[in-house]
């Protein structure tokens, strides 16, 4: 397919998603998280189809579900909605389904109608960054399966979901074999899912802890080998840090179109505000951010519908997700400042959100980590 022809696609695409998340809005828009995600699976939203009106049908999988995504935030759905969208995409059915294939879809149950939510249990209350340290057990039973028992803490969705991708440790010693990861039916008996955690990013999508009281796991339960846990988890994180940003791109696109109009209507010192050098560079700016950030989304989309390997992409998602990271926050922190006091009232329709985009660069790998992985992969001699 031609440049061309492709951007048109994703365009196409984009609006496509856009139409029919506006319609789930205007069912369900204040309603609560799991009513949304329901009302958004009901208009079609979540199967991310192509476009009929448009040779969407041409675009690949991957590309398509970014488009899908961005549409979904460029009709105005809260961030965390966004977010919650991408994070099961593209963090848990994409790599389940490269690794278990359309069994590993099956697996999951019917995600598509908005039934089955899924999260993904990795972190601990002890910390998130060092996986290895988790203590989370899953112990072999004579019946081939496995007692699980331990807390996973800080997981998207966790209060509502129903089935959660867990990582487990089923060996004790610190290493690359230690954990294994399974499928939980999170309403097994000795599942206990937590209240929402009160948080203050991405307020539109709970977040809390799942505790695991000896739940009985059968052997079908488990995702690939015995000990095969930190290479799942390195596949998972390698999807999440390439496109689990592509959330971001359809707010960002509000807000810059809002800051312009802001910019191009207000009026002070005898002129319209958007006049001043320093504002229309600030405005320029937001632009750049989000011209890189969506070029390089799209760019890892397409490698991965090329067949790339995402675990030979590590290396550049690590580079998407902390350049799209901070990108994101630099745009928010120009958007604030031109909104003026607007940007910190409710429903001023300049509110900006910083705390938002400062998550991001903590959540699929921490930031600073990450800088630390490409600094060794350059060849420095620097560790964890
Ligand atoms: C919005 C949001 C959603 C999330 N959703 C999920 C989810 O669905 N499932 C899940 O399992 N988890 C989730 N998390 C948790 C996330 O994965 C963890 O926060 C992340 O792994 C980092 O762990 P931590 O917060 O314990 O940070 P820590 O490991 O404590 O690190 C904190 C900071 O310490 C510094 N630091 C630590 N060690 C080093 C070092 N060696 N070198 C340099 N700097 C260092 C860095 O600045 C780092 O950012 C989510 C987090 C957020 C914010």
């Amino acid at each position: 397919m031609t440049p061309g022809a492709l951007r048109t696609d994703i365009e196409d695409t984009v609006a496509h998603a856009a139409r029919l998340a506006e319609s789930a809005l205007a069912d369900a828009g204040g309603a609560d998280f799991r009513t949304r995600w329901k009302a958004f699976a009901a208009r079609g939203v979540w199967d991310a189809a192509p476009a009929p009106d448009a040779g969407a049908g041409r675009l690949g999988p991957v590309t398509r579900s970014v488009a899908t995504v961005e549409g979904i935030g460029r009709a105005g759905t809260a961030a965390g909605l966004c977010y919650a969208m991408a994070s099961q995409r593209f963090g848990i059915q994409f790599p389940l389904r490269s690794v278990l294939g359309e069994d590993g879809q099956r697996r999951l149950g019917d995600t598509e109608s908005g039934d089955v939510l899924l999260c993904h249990a990795l972190t601990e209350e002890g910390g998130g960054s060092d996986p290895l340290s988790m203590s989370t057990r899953a112990e072999p039973q004579k019946d081939g399966g496995y007692l699980l028992t331990g807390t996973k803490s800080f997981v998207t969705a966790a209060p509502v979901a129903d089935v959660a991708l867990v990582f487990a440790r089923t060996a004790a010693e610190r290493s690359p074999f230690a954990l294994s990861a399974f499928l939980v039916d999170l309403r097994s008996p000795g599942v206990e899912q937590s209240a929402p955690f009160p948080k203050t990013a991405l307020t539109e999508v709970p977040m809390g802890s799942l505790t695991f009281h000896g739940v009985r796991l059968g052997p079908d339960r488990m995702v690939g080998e015995e000990g095969a846990g930190l290479g799942l988890l390195t596949l998972t994180t390698a999807w999440e840090r390439a496109l689990l940003l592509s959330y971001a791109l359809g707010p960002m696109r509000r807000v810059l179109d809002r800051t312009v109009e802001w910019s191009t209507t207000r009026k002070h010192f005898g002129r319209r505000m958007g006049a001043s050098h320093i504002v229309a560079a600030r405005v320029a700016d937001m632009a750049l951010a989000l011209y890189r950030s969506r070029e390089l989304v799209y760019r890892m989309a397409a490698r991965l519908d090329a067949g790339e390997r995402p675990r030979q992409l590590a290396a550049d998602a690590a580079l998407t997700k902390i350049s799209v990271a901070e990108d994101y926050l630099l745009f928010s922190q120009q958007a604030a400042r031109l909104g003026g006091v607007r940007s910190f009232i409710e429903d001023s329709g300049l509110t900006a959100d910083l705390t938002s985009p400062m998550a991001a660069s903590t959540y699929a790998g921490p930031n600073d980590l990450l800088r630390i992985t490409v600094a060794r992969e350059l060849g420095l001699p620097v560790e964890n």
